[in-house]
């Protein structure tokens, strides 16, 4: 069975090293590295593919996060992003979060958030890269704002939102990433079941905790598992064509 992981913020895994190979062991054969500022940007590109082992490759993807968004730092982390397109198979995570504690109080907030958003989207765009998208609280405007700005690969990340939000994004030929959440969240289950499995990708958003422990890229399995229960399909359907889904937005090589 080859697994990739489309969504992981390694920096912030406790030893990496071990985790990896736990990965590979139950056939992670890719993991795509996400950035979230300007440090772990920095991270993705310079440190992450140290990581590699035989079988298991990482892949960096750049992006600025809506959360706790430093307005000092906004330029700077974009001109790295755009000095290092090219290297990145991806631009993300990246996106909108109208629940987060800023953006709930000020609109001002929400604006900055939108802005980011926009021109990495149009980097996206001209470059032809992949998205990774955070769309929590700001469903509607996130499929919005996709669409708007013709970006052509989208992948709404840990998608929980309303089902006309998934419908449009669904109609556009986007994708969603399941997480180990699907095992138990009812909005993100909802989401796995409304969705075609021609539309879903697999990930793990480590080291984020799920039900209280903190996951790691191997913890995949716990998203595969949930998506084949979900589908009523068997577990190596869900792998091959998963993995066949992430292959096609990527374009590894
Ligand atoms: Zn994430």
């Amino acid at each position: 069975m080859n697994l990739i992981d489309t969504h992981a913020h390694l920096e912030e895994v406790n030893n990496l090293k071990d985790a990896i190979k736990r990965a590979a062991e139950i056939g992670v054969i890719a993991i795509i590295a996400v950035g979230s500022d300007y440090d772990s940007n920095v991270w993705v590109m310079n440190e992450s593919r140290k990581y590699e082992v035989k079988g298991l490759k990482i892949y960096s993807a750049l992006g600025l996060h809506p959360w706790g968004l430093d307005p000092s730092k906004v330029e700077e982390t974009i001109e790295f992003i755009e000095k290092n397109v090219d290297k990145a198979v991806a631009l993300g995570e990246v996106g909108l979060d109208y629940w987060d504690k800023e953006a709930r109080r000020s609109e001002d907030r929400r604006e900055l958030q939108r802005r980011i958003f926009k021109r990495i989207l149009y980097m996206a765009k001209i470059n032809d890269k992949p998205v990774s998208i955070h769309s929590r609280g700001a469903w509607e405007d996130c499929v919005n704002i996709v669409i708007e700005a013709g970006v052509k690969r989208a992948v709404f990340h840990w998608f929980s939102g309303p089902n006309s939000a998934l419908k449009r994004l669904i109609d556009h030929g986007y994708y969603v990433s399941a997480t180990p959440a699907a095992a138990y969240s009812k909005e993100h289950r909802r989401v796995i079941l409304k969705t075609p499995l021609e539309n879903i990708i697999l990930e793990t958003d480590s080291p984020v905790a799920y039900a209280g422990e903190p996951s790691e890229p191997a913890h995949i399995i716990k998203a595969l598992n949930a998506v084949a229960e979900i589908k009523g399909l068997d577990v190596k359907t869900v792998a091959e064509e998963t993995t066949e889904n992430a292959k096609r937005i990527f374009r590894f090589n």
